[in-house]
């Protein structure tokens, strides 16, 4: 049978490094592995715009795949992706985007941070997904002239914002007169 051994799925980690080392082979030139017949390793959002499949430039992993054009994201995508998180059980889900998208308002890895920050903002499943380590959000480029995915750096989230304290009352300085 082809279900998933869920008791054996790979941590957000291991699908990523799974993820990462596919690529090296497709930028090595070697011929794709062939699918483990696992089911999918982990999802991804992908741009519509004419880019090699995702399987393809992961070196012939097994995919959940949605795309949209310039990542655009509603109800449909988000279905899809809990349906992938949440029945699935996949522990990873790549925001792939383009490096200079002409689809988008904005490219690159602004577009990407700000994509991964709202499908966690609009839907509680993944966010929690998240928050509790079964799955990671993780955002992507694909930059056409080079042929190369890089990850996205993520920016720490700014600091909860808190009451402006009072300033801690000045130490006295004993012995100075
Ligand atoms: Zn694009």
């Amino acid at each position: 049978m082809n279900v998933p051994d869920h008791a054996h799925r790979p941590d957000p980690g291991a699908a990523l490094a799974a993820l990462r080392a596919g690529h090296a082979r497709f930028r090595s030139g070697e011929p794709p592995a062939p699918a483990a017949g696992a089911g999918p390793l982990a999802a991804v959002l992908g741009c519509a715009e004419p880019q090699p499949e995702p399987g393809v430039l992961f070196g012939g992993s097994e995919l959940f795949t949605v795309r949209t054009a310039g990542l655009s994201i509603g109800p449909a995508v988000l279905g899809s992706l809990e349906y992938a998180v949440a029945q699935l059980r996949l522990p990873l889900v790549v925001v792939l985007g383009h490096r200079c998208c002409r689809l988008t308002p904005g490219s690159g890895d602004g577009r990407i941070r700000t994509v991964v920050a709202a499908l966690r903002h609009r839907s509680p499943l993944l966010d929690e997904a998240v928050r509790s380590g079964r799955s990671a959000i993780h955002g992507m480029t694909w930059d056409d002239t080079r042929q190369l995915v890089r990850s996205v750096r993520r920016v720490e989230p700014p600091p909860v914002r808190r009451p402006a304290r009072s300033r801690p009352p000045g130490r006295r300085v004993a012995g100075i007169s």
